[in-house]
């Protein structure tokens, strides 16, 4: 019989490229989001969409009644740090709060396994060199806080109740769908990648570079950016995985890209210039962040099939090119 898992935040963008993975796979997939930052449209057909929110306990229940979930995936947060530097405690109940309700419903209807969306904000002051699993966490903001509460609280459930987890930690998800179904569409968007886009396509002004003076060879933060669709095959191989036991994994290419390495990446793939100007650093930021991701190579076999920054940047500029208006223009105008 297909696995049957449960995707909170599956309308997102890491989200809706697992999801699609598990599709793909012949899975059966539930979604369950609140659309506030999630897209109808970046669900696939073939998975199953429950509009509601985590903090709704009777939605939660519900959805658990319905089915006898295999895995529960959670994706479904706030998710950007900046953001969490100014607003703190709604990071924290939030993400904490809907989390810990989450696993507790898994726990209560016997899901068997969980697999969490984590990040590499976890490491707010990094030893520098390759970020490995057994570096110490210390999240440099709330955001990064909400989700090692989340990593602790998986440790718990799985000790005293013996639910099994993967806790894969994101450096930079960026790029999109190899097949132009899914893209990048927050709003408003922050992330480096699709902003440049959109500057070197003339849909927004330029681009401000956070921070000049950053400990590295330009000046500029450092980040080690991630094929979306290599991180929805490293969840497909970290879930059978779980046949062992439960795991950690850090996730990036192991390749460092600074703000301007992405502004030429760009410019190279677009054939266009990308009007940016020099700010002030952003809160939050450290100066390097690149994953050590040698374990779940070892333990999975996972290889990254988009490893290549150019790579990223062309599937991500193709899908941002033809949905100028993201998932928007993708809706009958009565949705
Ligand atoms: N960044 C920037 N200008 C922007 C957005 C981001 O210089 O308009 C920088 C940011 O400071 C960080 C990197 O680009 O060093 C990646 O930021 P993003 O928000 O994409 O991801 P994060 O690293 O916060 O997860």
């Amino acid at each position: 019989m297909a696995r049957h898992h449960l995707v909170t935040g599956g309308a997102g963008f890491v989200g809706s490229h697992v999801v699609a993975a598990l599709l793909a796979q012949g899975d059966r997939v539930s979604v369950f989001d609140d659309l506030s930052t999630g897209h109808r449209a970046a669900v696939l057909p073939g998975a199953e969409l429950v509009v509601a929110d985590l903090a709704d306990a009777a939605a939660l229940e519900a959805v658990f009644a319905s089915a006898r979930f295999d895995t529960v995936f959670h994706f479904a947060a706030l998710s950007l740090v900046g953001d969490s530097m100014r607003q703190p405690l709604p990071y924290l109940r939030n993400n904490i709060g809907n989390g810990l309700a989450l696993i507790d419903a898994a726990v209560r209807h016997g899901v068997q396994r969980f697999v969490l969306s984590s990040t590499a904000a976890l490491f707010g002051r990094p030893s520098g060199g390759p970020i490995a699993e057994n570096e110490v966490v210390d999240p440099g903001s709330p955001y990064g806080e909400s989700k090692a509460a989340l990593e602790r609280a998986l440790a718990w459930a799985g000790r005293i109740h013996g639910l099994r987890s993967a806790i894969l930690r994101y450096f930079n998800a960026a790029g999109a769908d190899p097949a132009g179904r899914l893209g990048e569409d927050h709003r408003p968007e922050t992330h480096l990648i699709p902003l440049v886009i959109d500057a070197a396509l003339g849909r927004r002004d330029a681009i401000a570079v956070f921070g000049t003076d950053y400990d590295t060879p330009d000046g500029t933060c450092i980040r080690d950016y991630i094929h979306v669709t290599d991180l929805a095959t490293a969840h497909l191989l970290a879930l059978d995985r779980l046949s062992h036991g439960s795991v950690t994994y850090n996730l990036g290419n192991g390749a460092g890209h600074s703000v301007r390495d992405v502004i030429r990446a760009v410019a190279r793939i677009g054939g266009r210039t990308v009007p940016h100007r020099l700010d002030a650093r952003r809160p939050g930021d450290p100066a390097r962040l690149v994953a050590a991701s040698g374990l779940i190579r070892a333990e999975t076999g996972w290889q990254p099939r988009y490893a290549d920054l150019d790579a990223i940047v062309a599937h991500a500029w193709a899908w941002r090119e033809a949905h100028p208006l993201g998932y928007r223009g993708d809706m009958p105008p009565s949705v």
